[in-house]
């Protein structure tokens, strides 16, 4: 891995100014005892020869002694000169070392969160420096990309840390391949890097091609010990000359900006890079409100229950009821779970969340006829924790709660994770006699091979096909397809999503599958039960009501 070389001023230290002082100290003694050397020994050098001739008497003893000493001062000045100068370049190489391991992140060799900020800020000050004479372009300005990996996470808890190494120094070295002279670039934390280059205010296209490339660049997959890896980024952009102006507070507000707009690419898909724009600090602030409710909401116990039926097609009989979380949220009043669980899940609090909704549905479902099943969902989060069974299988004792009512809902994006773990974790399930099932099928392109390979009990058709289906021959299409599937596999089949009676009649073509919907009610909370659990079974024909309570709208997250 080629370590990225930079240049940031200010550097030289005043140690080494000492140091050649040292230097130049025992220099001067030598030539000082060279100068004595010359003299001296032109004092005593005639003297001796005229001896030597017998032409005169040798030389002054006290001189002699003189110019004896002097020759061993030459001698040892000289290697201590030597001496001294070898300790001046080793002393500088460890200085050196222990500067740049100070100053850059090991791995990488890209500078580190401390002297990128002095690096940004050397770079601001020099686009806006306006003083005459000063060299400084008055059109350029900086601008911060903020490279955040989307999936490194991932990577590393699959392939180990080794493996996670290696693929930062490649991406590291793939961004500084496609970074052109004058950048800067810092490994600023585990999965996030940084680079700021300045450019002409009129042109930022400049900038949003370097994006580009870097995008695609770090999106192309790597072959690292015979895995074929691949991990996408997500940029964020801002510009010097639309933060604050306060020294100190542009390096920071410039920051700001590019993680906003870097969260924001996260949002609209990943594998993207954005300019901040002024309201996605909207949207940012929204999504800490929500962060923070969620985060305070779970021990509130604001997270509650809704059910939806789950009826048998055939006969109209109620089997049981799948839980949905809501959100009641003293602040946004009833939260959907598409907003919030996803939330849930990015700040780690998606497990203790799913754990307490679960807790109450268990307490909720005891009540009920003992045959009816519950039906819950989890969230791909939750399958990598290698004890999730066994805490299910604790919840389940400690309701007293038989795991044969119970079905957990596994949806195919699941799939595309460690297939091995998913499997081992449904091998786990079912041997306490949980049932699983495939939630949402047709939407996450999962191989009929997987479906063969992993024991599901159930597979759940996704609600888009369904709810279409009289009016889409595409989506009847599929609906065969996967009926015909399941009997095939001997899985039985759900249909989600059954909003009127014409999707009532088509599917019931199909013979024995089970069904849930709109047509049969809207999800309700657990006190609001009571007809639905008298009756047992349904009439089709209730008539779909619009929601009780204001959802969020969706959009204000993007
Ligand atoms: P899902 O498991 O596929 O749940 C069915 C979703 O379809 C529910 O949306 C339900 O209200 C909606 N639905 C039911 N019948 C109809 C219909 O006839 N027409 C239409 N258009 N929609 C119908 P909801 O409650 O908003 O839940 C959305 C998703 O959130 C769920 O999809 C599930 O994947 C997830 N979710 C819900 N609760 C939890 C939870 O506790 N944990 C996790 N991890 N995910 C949950
Ligand atoms: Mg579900
Ligand atoms: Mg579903």
């Amino acid at each position: 891995m080629r370590a990225v070389k930079f240049k940031i001023a200010g550097y030289d230290s005043e140690d080494d100014t000492a140091g050649q002082q040292v230097d130049i100290v025992a220099l001067g003694i030598v030539t000082a005892a060279i100068i004595l050397f010359v003299a001296t020994g032109s004092e005593i050098g005639p003297a001796v020869v005229r001896s030597l001739r017998g032409q005169g008497p040798g030389p002054d003893s006290f001189m002699l002694d003189a110019f004896l000493l002097n020759i061993a001062i030459i001698i040892f000045g000289w290697s201590r000169y030597r001496q001294l100068c070898e300790e001046i370049v080793l002393r500088k190489a460890a200085e050196n070392a222990a500067r740049r391991l100070a100053e850059t992140d090991p791995l990488t060799g890209f500078l580190n969160r401390r002297s990128f900020n002095t690096g940004i800020d050397a770079l601001i000050a020099r686009c806006t420096d306006q003083r005459p004479n000063h060299g400084a372009d008055r059109n350029r300005v900086a601008a911060l990309m903020m490279i955040d990996l989307d999936n490194f996470k991932q990577v590393n808890d699959h392939n180990g840390h080794s493996v996670g190494d290696l693929l930062l120094c490649e991406c590291a070295r793939r961004i500084s391949t496609a970074l052109p002279r004058g950048a800067i670039v810092g490994r600023i934390g585990g999965d996030e890097f940084a680079v700021a280059l300045p450019f002409d205010r009129q042109h930022p296209e400049f900038v949003t091609h370097i994006a580009k490339v870097l995008v695609a660049a770090i999106g192309e997959s790597v072959q690292i010990n015979a895995v074929n890896i691949t991990v996408s980024a997500s940029i964020g952009l801002s510009r010097s000359d639309l933060g604050g102006d306060s020294p100190g507070g542009r390096v920071s507000s410039l920051f700001e900006m590019a993680d906003i707009a870097m969260y924001h690419s996260k949002r609209q898909g990943r594998n993207g890079f954005s300019w901040f724009e002024p309201h996605m600090a909207d949207e940012m602030r929204f999504r800490s409100e929500l962060e923070s409710g969620i985060r305070q909401g779970i021990p509130r116990g604001e997270f509650v229950p809704f059910y939806e039926q789950q009826v048998d097609l055939q006969t109209g009989e109620l089997i049981g009821f799948e839980m949905l979380a809501r959100w009641d949220s003293p602040q946004f009043g009833i939260v959907a779970p598409d907003i919030f669980i996803p939330v849930a899940e990015d700040i780690g609090a998606i497990a203790e969340l799913s754990q307490s909704v679960i807790a109450q549905a268990l307490e909720d479902a005891r009540a009920w006829d003992p045959r009816l099943t519950l039906a819950v969902n989890i969230s791909p989060i939750q399958l990598r924790d290698p004890w999730f069974a066994q805490k299910l299988l604790r919840m389940l004792v400690e309701a007293n709660f038989p795991p044969q009512r119970l079905e957990v809902e596994i949806t195919e994006s699941c799939l595309h994770q460690n297939l091995a773990q998913v499997r081992s974790l449904i091998t786990s399930l079912k041997n306490q006699g949980i049932r699983v099932s495939l939630d949402d099928f047709g939407t996450g392109y999962s191989s009929i091979g997987q479906l063969r390979e992993l024991p599901f009990d159930r597979i759940k058709i996704d609600r888009s096909f369904v709810s279409s289906l009289v009016d889409d021959e595409d989506s009847a299409a599929i609906v065969r397809a996967v009926t015909t599937l399941g009997q095939g596999l001997h899985l039985p089949i759900t249909a989600e999503g059954i909003e009127t009676q014409d999707v009532l009649d088509h599917l019931r073509q199909y013979g024995e599958i089970t069904g849930q919907g709109y047509l049969y009610g809207r999800p309700r909370p657990a006190g609001e039960l009571g007809e639905w659990l008298d009756a047992g079974h349904h009439p089709e024909t209730e008539a779909p009501v619009e929601p009780q309570n204001p959802l969020l709208p969706k959009t204000r997250l993007g």
